[in-house]
Formats: structure tokens, C-alpha cells, sequence
């Protein structure tokens, strides 16, 4: 049975002060989490990285994963602005997310270096959330599934996968995201089936029945559940209805 997952990702948003609010008003509305037992859904918050070291005091005890939202393919060294796996891993971080459409589009990142970026998250322990989906111009064309299926292969270059839970596959459709547009609970599970298919003939049974495969793009109270129904879609990547702490408990409550 796969857990839940509902990934906040904040994006480039709160200062440290803002933060320490949200975490502790969190806990005080979620108090099942604050204790640190296994809960029926699990969180995890990926905020900006100066704000990893609040996450880290904040969260201590609690059972709230956290992570960051972009890491380096490179270990150490030279390469001014980028941010190790290793330092994430050092703060606690849990998870990271890899491919995000926006550092695909804005960056220019390709599926190889996201690849490279996802390996070196998982060879310092950290479980890449590795995003992929299509633009609206590809759905029209009715290239959603294939397109897709071609951007996954590509980000998982040189990657073995033993169990399934080293990895988190989220589906974004970018037009979906931040556009307040909704990709159908149909569409998401059709995608999110496609997706294990492809897990499955490339890694065997195992792997396919537990990796967990997320839906992301405006997600919100009122579409959680629907989204979630799907039974190949194990929870959200979740943006701006994370930057609130009673619309995400409101998301929590729903699944
Ligand atoms: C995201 O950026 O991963 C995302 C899903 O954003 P939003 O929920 O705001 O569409």
C-alpha cells in the first residue's frame, strides 16, 4: 500500500520570519503530525534553501518531511549559485525536487542533466521528486502520454531503482500549473497509469507497485480529492494552495 504524499512547494516565497510562522501554525492546526508518529497522509515542505535551516529547527520532532527544490549534479567545487546534495542531506532534507518545469523552461535544463541531478540526490540519500509533463500545444496535439513517457525515460538516464521508494515521479502538465487550470481526475490518472506502466516494463513489478506518482498543477481543497481518487495518483506536488496553512490542512484533511 503506497502513502500519500502531499509536497508543498513554495517556489521562491516567504522571508525566515514568515516561515517560522507558517511551521509552527502548522503544527499547532495539524497537531497528529507535531509528535512525530506516522500519519495516514505524509507531508513534506520544499522551501527556498536559506529557509532549510528553519525547516530543520522548526520541523525537529515533528514527522513534516522537508527538502529543497533543485539540487547540483556536481559534488563539490566550483560552481558559483548551485547547492550540493550533501549540504541538503546535512540539514535533514528528505526530499528534492528535480525537472521542475520551471527550471526546464527558465533554465533551460535538460532530462539529461535532471538524470544526472536525480542520481546525485539519491547517491547522497535524498529521494528526487522528478517532475515531468507536457505544454498545452502537446496535449492539443493529443501527445500528452507519449511526450511525457519520452521526458521520464530521458530523466531517468543511468538510474536503477531497487525498491520503488528512492524516487517520486510527479505529473505536472505545465499549462496546469500556477494557471489555476486543472488537469481532469481522468486526465491525471490516465497519465499517472501511463507512467507506471512505463516503471513497470522498466524496472519489474516491484518497483511499479511502489513508487508513488504525484499529481501537481493548481491543486487546491476543492480538487484534492477528485485528483486523489485516481488509484495510480498517490498525491500532489502542490504550489500555491502550500503557502497557506489552512488551505494545505484543508488538502491534508481531504485525502
Ligand atoms: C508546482 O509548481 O509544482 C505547482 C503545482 O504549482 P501550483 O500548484 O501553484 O499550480
Amino acid at each position: 500500500m503506497r502513502r500519500p504524499l502531499l509536497a508543498g512547494n513554495w517556489k521562491m516565497n516567504k522571508t525566515p520570519t514568515e516561515a517560522r510562522v507558517w511551521f509552527a501554525e502548522f503544527l499547532e492546526a495539524n497537531p497528529g503530525y507535531a509528535g512525530g508518529a506516522q500519519t495516514a497522509v505524509e507531508v513534506a515542505i520544499l522551501p527556498s534553501f536559506p529557509l532549510l535551516p528553519i525547516a530543520a529547527e522548526q520541523l525537529a520532532g515533528s514527522s513534516v518531511r522537508y527538502g529543497g527544490q533543485d539540487v547540483s549534479a556536481h559534488d563539490w567545487g566550483a560552481y558559483t549559485g548551485e547547492v550540493a546534495a550533501a549540504q541538503l542531506a546535512d540539514l535533514g532534507s528528505t526530499y528534492v525536487i528535480v525537472g521542475h518545469s520551471e527550471r526546464r523552461e527558465y533554465w533551460s535544463e535538460s532530462s539529461e542533466l535532471v538524470a544526472a541531478k536525480a542520481a546525485k540526490a539519491m547517491e547522497n540519500g535524498l529521494v528526487p521528486i522528478l517532475c515531468v509533463g507536457e505544454k498545452l500545444e502537446v496535449r492539443e496535439a493529443g501527445r500528452a502520454v507519449a511526450f511525457t513517457l519520452e521526458q521520464l525515460e530521458a530523466s531517468l538516464t543511468g538510474i536503477n531503482l531497487a525498491t520503488g521508494e528512492e524516487l517520486v515521479v510527479a505529473y505536472e502538465p505545465v499549462w496546469a500549473i500556477g494557471t489555476g487550470k486543472t488537469a481532469s481526475a481522468a486526465d491525471a490518472e490516465e497519465m499517472a497509469a501511463a507512467i507506471r506502466g512505463f516503471i513497470r516494463s522498466r524496472y519489474g513489478e516491484e518497483v511499479a507497485s511502489n513508487i508513488r506518482i504525484l499529481y501537481g498543477g493548481s491543486m487546491k481543497p476543492t480538487n484534492t480529492a477528485e485528483i486523489m481518487a485516481g488509484e495510480n495518483v498517490d498525491g500532489g506536488l502542490v504550489g500555491g494552495a502550500s503557502l497557506k496553512v489552512d488551505s494545505f490542512s484543508q488538502m491534508i484533511a481531504s485525502v
